[in-house]
């Protein structure tokens, strides 16, 4: 898991600019390669000056805020690879049981606590909302603590933890690990409990981008702090357009005739309709552009483009009147010959 930007700035949440500011100059200084020398110092600096790239822009920092991966990472595989795959509400359920005891991330809710589990939700969305945006009520379980549960441990009295004392030739060593009794939480219980969120969902999401919700996972073990939620989008192929990106392909087929004589059609769009005007002449395979007709971009507000791609619709059967015409054609403009002329260019 990335480190997070306001914890790199060592600000709230909340910060106002003035605050980062402040905070990213007195980081830059304490850990600036030509002050500092010890060996992570650059490392740190680095770290820094990335974070406050992030959070010092208004825009980029709405965005961290809401799917907790800086633009960089967003959609970029940076991967949180600490949960499992599935579908939707029964499998957020299993995954809360399979991590259960696999929370490894380092406390900071007091002695022998830990950050909560990170949970994840899949969601499915029509490509129209992906495309528009839209606010989704999913429900899940998770763990939370269970009411009136308190530090009761007596093992470790609440602690979480328990020293062992092991004599050894040079003396006794005192070593610290996780109390037995009460696996390290203290005696703080949790317990399976179910909600239901409205998750919010931006236009132009694409399948396997994440969502954050910050502090929407399981309940700390040991009293930390809760973990996150991560919303896992999947949009589902639609029956008119292909998606690429934040374009659209449309397939239309259209009768020899209309690509000879030209015409101007009306296309469907995600959302309406638009004229086309095919001109006379157009080829099989030519591609249309509608500009600004695709899906909105996460990034910057603009939108993609709708691409028409023109393919010819050859009639397979023609009644006897039709085929007269078409030899008719065909003749006056010798196309037989015109096609023996072009076979001898090949020989
Ligand atoms: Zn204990």
């Amino acid at each position: 898991m990335a480190k997070d930007l306001y914890d790199v700035l060592e600000v709230s949440k909340g910060a106002s600019d003035q605050d980062i500011k402040k905070a990213y100059r007195r980081l830059a200084r304490k850990y600036h390669p030509d002050v500092n020398k010890s060996p992570d110092a650059e490392s740190k600096f680095k770290e820094v000056q990335a974070a406050f790239d992030v959070l010092s822009h208004s825009e980029k920092r709405a965005r961290y805020d809401q799917f907790g991966v800086t633009d960089d990472q967003m959609g970029g595989g940076s991967g949180f690879g600490g949960f499992h795959g599935g579908g939707g509400f029964n499998d957020a359920f299993g995954d809360i049981f399979e991590s259960f005891f696999g929370g490894s991330r380092s406390g900071r809710g007091g002695a022998g606590s830990q950050v909560g589990e990170d949970l994840r939700y899949d969601l499915t969305l029509s490509l129209e909302d992906a495309a528009k945006g839209v606010t989704q009520s999913i429900t899940l379980y998770y763990l939370d603590v269970k009411s009136g549960s308190t530090r009761s441990c007596k093992q470790c009295k609440g602690t979480g933890f328990v020293e062992m004392v092991q004599r050894t030739i040079l003396g006794s060593i005192s070593q610290r690990s996780a109390c037995p009794v009460c696996y390290g939480t203290g005696g703080i219980e949790r317990e399976k409990k179910q909600k239901t969120l409205d998750i919010k969902v931006p236009a132009g999401v694409d399948t396997d981008m994440k969502l954050r919700i910050s502090g929407e996972g399981n309940a700390g073990i040991g009293g930390g702090p809760r973990g996150d939620l991560f919303v896992v989008i999947t949009v589902k192929d639609h029956r008119t357009f292909r998606r690429d990106g934040s374009d659209l392909i449309l397939n239309l087929r259209v009768p020899v005739t209309q690509l000879v004589l030209g015409t101007t059609v009306r296309v469907p769009l995600l959302e309406g309709e638009s004229d086309l005007k095919i001109p006379a002449g157009t080829q099989t395979g030519t591609k249309f552009r509608l500009k600004g007709k695709g899906i909105k971009r996460l990034k910057g507000g603009s939108s993609g483009d709708l691409f028409v791609v023109v393919t010819v619709d050859i009639p397979k059967e023609v009644s006897k009147d039709e085929r007269r015409y078409f030899e008719h054609i065909a003749n006056l403009r010798r196309d037989d010959e015109a096609l023996k002329t072009f076979i001898n260019t090949l020989k």
